[in-house]
């Protein structure tokens, strides 16, 4: 099953246009878009949860610098 990239929605694959699209929020995609899409949103979700760790550890350092 794919899920939508915009809002994470179950796409559901259309024989007659040939395309994917989102039954929550209507985005219509290729598959060559879906994949595309679906980077795009796994390399952002990468590099906030890289920057999210930076800053626990930042933190947990500061905290025990202090000490
Ligand atoms: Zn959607």
């Amino acid at each position: 099953m794919r899920t939508c990239p915009e809002c994470g929605g179950v796409m559901v694959y259309e024989r007659s246009s040939k395309l994917y699209s989102c039954t929550s929020c209507g985005t219509a995609m290729n598959s060559q878009e879906l994949l595309e899409a679906s980077e795009r949103a796994r390399s952002e979700r990468d590099k906030v949860e890289r920057a999210k760790r930076w800053k626990d550890d930042y933190l947990a350092w500061w905290l025990s610098s202090k000490e």
